[in-house]
């Protein structure tokens, strides 16, 4: 049997059972960038070889983690402006600082910078939204990670269009230049939220986004203010708001959702919708704590995303696991909230699920693509390695050894294959010289 690379004498959590079952000892064998078989050691055939044979002993294989959420070239703005409720953080800071430094270049060089550091922390699938999206796109196919790039949709004038009138055909031409152009990107539009679009804008969206058959992002229910000001302009609440403008489908995804009622999750289950939770986003900005528990329970498809790293400040999903998973428990005094399995799903499945990749990506099984990552399990942090959800409560992004991506290496022993890290970190740091 001829593969391109063959795992060898790995611990294997494929994730694709309803129990987080794990191979103690096994292979995973990959070609034409797919799973092509994976097993137990004993059941590998004899003939197996492959041009590149990786021994993962003391190492554990699972799926490459989802980031259903961020703003990759916003790593510009990482410590910049912390400390702020969102609206002053917004209005104040962060949009000044767009103003100021938003171009091609910023945001080429800064996505090139995110995708380093997901692929360094075990992210091998990121759903991205802001403007001047090609370049995101560029970076993201530079570095060889998995994406959904969504261009940003708002009604004012924002980088690469200047007209707000523009920016919705803005968005579908970006969608006709990347559908079908490269493995690894999905187009999509990301429109910022129902209280920087106008109901026309939205509902053009919207159908823009239906006719392509693309997802439409957008963040929603994020804080009490959003809640009031939807109120005071529409009279009612944003998910209702939503839905009434008929935004809400299979392929919507509803980033945020911490100001929920009860009858707005049952709204978002009825439609489809999906939702990318932002646990530490929330967190940093005094946002609120999303119904997750609820939500789940609707049988909503939750994806764990970071957010830009201004309020977060990293991209690491690991340490976002672990705290998704604390904070849920605090909220409800209940420790068997959102058990760690739970959170495992989220951040793998879960998230492919809401970007509708499901079907090629989310858990280790044959015909799946081959997105899997490696972390080194002989360190005294991880030992004794007795269950899985050892990874939620105990691994961080530094643990992955190796990640593969579409059945590439992209990052081997800590070091990233696909681009020169040192030149990205001193573009960025000249970039950040304007602040
Ligand atoms: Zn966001």
């Amino acid at each position: 049997m001829s593969n391109d690379i063959l795992i060898i004498n790995s611990t294997i959590l494929p994730l694709s059972h309803k129990e987080a079952k794990l191979i103690e000892k096994g292979f995973i064998s990959i070609s034409d960038g797919a799973i092509s078989a994976l097993g137990p050691m004993a059941d590998l055939p004899d003939s197996s070889k492959a041009p590149k044979t990786i021994n993962a002993s003391g190492h554990l294989a699972m799926p490459g983690l989802v980031n259903t959420h961020t703003h990759a070239p916003m790593s510009l703005f990482r410590g910049l402006a912390d400390d702020l409720p969102l609206m002053t953080w917004l209005n104040e800071h962060i949009f000044p600082a767009e103003a100021k430094s938003v171009n091609r270049e910023m945001v080429y060089w800064c996505s090139k910078l995110a995708a380093a550091e997901m692929i360094l922390a075990g992210t091998t699938t990121v759903a991205d939204g802001y403007f001047l999206e090609d370049s995101v796109a560029d970076a993201f196919t530079d570095c060889g990670i998995r994406s959904v790039v969504a261009q940003g949709v708002i009604d004012f004038p924002a980088p690469g269009v200047p007209d707000p009138a523009q920016n919705v055909e803005a968005a579908a031409h970006f969608i006709d230049r990347w559908q079908g152009k490269n493995n690894l990107i999905t187009p999509a539009i990301f429109c910022h939220s129902p209280y920087t679009c106008s109901p026309d804008t939205l509902k053009r969206a919207k159908e823009t986004a239906r006719q392509k058959n693309a997802s439409l992002f957008i963040h929603l229910a994020e804080t009490k203010t959003e809640v009031e000001q939807i109120q005071e302009q529409h009279n009612t609440t944003p998910v209702r708001y939503l839905n009434s403008l008929g935004i809400l489908d299979k392929d919507t995804v509803c980033i945020h959702c911490v100001w929920l009622d009860e009858e707005e999750i049952e709204i978002l289950a009825k439609s489809g919708a999906k939702v990318s939770t932002c646990p530490q986003s929330n967190m940093k900005l005094g946002s609120g704590i999303a119904p997750l528990k609820k939500i789940l329970a609707a049988g909503i498809s939750v994806g764990l995303g970071t957010d830009g790293c201004a309020s977060n400040n990293t991209l690491d999903l690991f340490s976002e696991m672990d705290l998704c998973a604390k904070l849920h428990k605090v909220r409800d005094l209940d420790p068997t909230a959102l058990p760690a399995k739970t959170i495992l799903e989220m951040a793998t499945i879960g998230g492919a699920s809401a970007l509708g990749l499901a079907n090629d990506i989310g858990n280790l099984s044959p015909g799946k693509k081959a997105d899997i990552i490696l972390l080194n399990l002989m360190q005294p942090h991880l030992q004794p390695f007795y269950h899985p959800d050892l990874l939620v409560y105990a691994a961080n992004g530094a643990d992955v050894s190796t990640v593969i991506i579409n059945g590439k290496i992209v990052m081997q022993d800590r070091h990233i294959l696909t681009q020169d890290i040192n030149e990205t970190m001193e573009k960025v740091r000249k970039l950040a010289d304007c602040f």
